[in-house]
């Protein structure tokens, strides 16, 4: 299982909340619009900041999504990164190793 964000930059509306808040997930363009950073696996503390990222957004333009799949089928307007491969990053309470 996989455990993706999805920014769609065409909703982004500027503004840098996400990069407030998860500054390792999220970064702004030149026109101030969302960039997803290629991270790997995320600790327990990077992924609370996502949701919270996507629960603060205030144009609807971020959202997590579980899969099976790799990155195939993400439309090209989203940029949109793999959180983490493992199925208990799926819930909230999961304990999950550190990044190396
Ligand atoms: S919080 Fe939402 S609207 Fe603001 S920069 Fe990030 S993606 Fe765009």
């Amino acid at each position: 299982m996989v455990i993706r964000v999805k920014a769609d930059r065409d909703r982004c509306i500027g503004g840098g909340m996400c990069v407030f808040t998860a500054p390792n997930l999220f970064d702004q363009d030149e026109d101030g619009r969302v960039l997803v950073r290629a991270e790997g696996a995320l600790n327990e503390a990077e992924l609370d900041a996502a949701r919270q990222a996507v629960a603060l957004c205030p144009s609807g333009a971020l959202s997590l999504h579980e899969s099976t799949d790799d990155m195939r089928g993400c439309e090209p307007q989203l940029d949109a990164v793999a959180l983490r491969n493992d199925r208990r990053a799926a819930s909230p309470s999961a304990r999950t190793p550190e990044r190396k």
